[in-house]
């Protein structure tokens, strides 16, 4: 065992027995049973805040320093092992039915741990462990066993509940006395405990007065500034003065009329009230404290992390307005977030995209657990659509209902647009931007199952004697007359009409629409305007040919008979002599 801990049990034993010794020698004076009993709160506290192995010493050597008080100085010294176990049989109690409702060290920290103190400490415990002593006074001296039962009680529970918060406190240091870390609050809580002793003083001094309600004063301005710590200090010191004045005859008590034991009771009383006002009051203003800091800090962390990330983070409040719109909102969009403020953020939104992001808003009410994904396009300060992704999620209040919505937002512009490369990688060819052979089939085939009742043509096109082209040009030529031959497709056709390379020199339309003599006359267009355009490539003008073949395409042919009747006709009108477009035989 450390030094410390042998310091610590002798220091709470010295305690024991001087608060024994005064509380035995004023009983004297008093003639009854103890007014107050404050020995068994250092013995509580120490129950309480030291270690397991520390306990039974600690049960000890406050035994022994009940016993040598009651030698010292009781009347009834021959009782002095019988009020020493029933002393610490009292602490023990306390500690057990305690430990038993979740308190600890902090017990004075929160309302339904003070609940359980005064119910354990200052009812339960001290009638339980007065049982003895009642019954041993009675047959030792013949006095009623019920009264002696009575004072017991209550002089132990109101000691106790009056000096366990000093004891322990002057234990646990730190835990009840954050505030005394600022400067200056050492001589402040020296001031205010001053002012108590003195306005007390002054109060109990006197007779002619029914003064007692003043130090109540004092009592709360202690509470208020240095909370449960202030409250036990102001308590204690009214409890001390007021007992040492009243025991002696003094004071506000001495204008009831009655007996002394029932002027003593009063005092009791008035404490009691005191303790069961101040001290809740202490705990309920540390437990905002703490929670208020707890906020505080939460509130400074979510700050930190709205101020510094490249996302923007907007809350919406219950009627749908910006309460908070983080500064990035300025980099992001563009818009400042102090104008935001109070105003609807649907100005923002691109119109098309305002269902989703009013539908995402109703869902995270709706829903507070869920968490909202959703994107949408914004409109940027200087009226650019930029695309966002977002999520939303709701912030419940105290009853549960979901009161503000916080959402995160991220913009995906260029995620979007590497996107929509990529697809577009997929599926055009690269030589002449038109669609590539995959992309045009499943054009077809989408064209097939939503419009199945609507009529529409395929044709297609196969250059004519392409390789000359190649041959007596270059290859390079060649590639400048397929160009050449998408530009004049693309110019001839209407926007609907899907333009596809197969392959080489093969091309394909899909007409939407068009039966196939239209599909016919739009090909006889295009081939014409092939023929009489001249081609400059590789230093020499030359032109080019086409012959196509159209097909219709109907609900009763598959795709692959779609071109395959395409194809025939192709072929008739390469073999009737090219530059020329042929339908599909009937
Ligand atoms: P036909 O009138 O019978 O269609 O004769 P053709 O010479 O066009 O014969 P075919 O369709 O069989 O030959 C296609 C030629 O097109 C083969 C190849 O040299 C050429 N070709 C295919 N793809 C390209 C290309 O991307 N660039 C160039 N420069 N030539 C190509
Ligand atoms: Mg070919
Ligand atoms: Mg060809």
């Amino acid at each position: 065992m450390m030094r410390r801990d042998r310091l610590v049990i002798a220091t709470v034993a010295i305690a024991y027995f001087l608060c024994a010794a005064s509380a035995i020698a004023l009983t004297r004076l008093s003639g009854h049973i103890a007014l107050m009993w404050m020995a068994n709160a250092p013995l509580i506290a120490a129950l309480l805040t030291r270690p397991a192995r520390e306990r039974p010493l600690h049960v000890v050597a406050c035994f022994a320093a009940s016993i040598a008080a009651s030698l010292a100085l009781s009347p009834m010294a021959l009782l002095a092992p019988i009020f020493a176990i029933a002393n610490v049989a009292e602490s023990l109690i306390a500690w057990l039915l305690l430990r038993r409702m979740g308190a600890d060290a902090r017990v004075f920290l929160s309302l339904g741990t003070l609940g359980a103190f005064v119910a354990s400490a200052g009812i339960v415990a001290p009638l339980v462990a007065g049982l003895l002593p009642a019954v041993a006074v009675w047959l030792h001296l013949g006095v009623d066993p019920w009264t002696v039962w009575m004072s017991w009680g209550i002089g132990h529970g109101l000691g106790t509940l009056i000096c366990t918060p000093i004891a322990l406190i002057a234990m646990t240091g730190p835990l009840y006395r954050e505030r005394a870390l600022q400067p200056g609050a050492p001589a402040r809580f020296a001031a205010v405990g001053m002012l108590i002793v003195a306005v007390t003083g002054l109060c109990f001094a006197q007779t002619r007065l029914p003064l007692m309600f003043v130090p109540i004063l004092p009592l709360i301005i202690a509470t208020m500034a240095f909370r449960v710590a202030g409250a036990a200090l102001g308590i204690f010191v009214i409890a001390v003065i007021g007992a040492g004045f009243t025991a002696l005859g003094t004071g506000p008590a001495e204008l009831i009329s009655g007996t002394p034991a029932f002027r003593l009771q009063f005092f009791q009383f008035y404490l009691a009230v005191l303790f069961l006002t101040a001290v809740p009051f202490a705990t309920m203003i540390t437990r905002n404290q703490r929670l208020t800091s707890a906020i505080a800090a939460s509130e400074a962390r979510y700050r930190l992390i709205a101020d510094h990330v490249s996302d923007v983070v907007l809350t919406l409040g219950p009627t749908g307005l910006v309460e908070f719109a983080s500064p990035s909102l300025r980099e992001v969009t563009g818009h400042a977030p102090e104008t935001l403020i109070g105003h609807s953020p649907v100005d923002l939104v691109f119109e098309l995209d305002r269902e989703i992001v009013d539908a995402a808003y109703h869902a995270a009410i709706a829903d507070p657990d869920k968490t909202q994904r959703f994107e949408f396009r914004g409109i940027t300060a200087s009226g650019g659509v930029r695309w966002f992704e977002s999520t939303a999620r709701a912030v419940r209040d105290d009853d549960g209902t979901a009161q503000s919505v916080v959402t995160v937002l991220r913009e995906v512009s260029q995620h979007k647009a590497r996107e929509a490369d990529l697809m577009r990688q997929a599926t055009t060819d690269p030589m002449t931007g038109v669609l590539n052979r995959r992309a045009f089939q499943d054009r077809i085939d989408l064209y097939r199952s939503t419009s199945a009742d609507r009529p529409a043509a395929l044709a297609l096109f196969d250059l004519d004697h392409f390789k000359r082209v190649n041959d007596s040009h270059g290859h390079d030529a060649g590639d400048a007359a397929l160009l050449h031959f998408a530009d004049v497709l693309r110019a001839n056709l209407r926007v609907e009409d899907v333009i596809g390379r197969l392959g080489g020199e093969e091309f394909a339309v899909l007409f939407p629409g068009l039966a196939t003599s239209g599909a016919h006359a739009a090909c006889e267009r295009i081939r014409q305007s092939l023929q009489d355009a001249r081609i400059h490539a590789g230093g020499a003008t030359f032109t080019i040919t086409v012959s196509a073949g159209v097909a219709p395409i109907r609900a009763d042919l598959s795709s692959d008979e779609v071109f395959r009747i395409a194809d025939a006709a192709l072929y008739r009108a390469k073999s009737r002599g090219r530059n020329r477009s042929e339908r599909a035989a009937a």
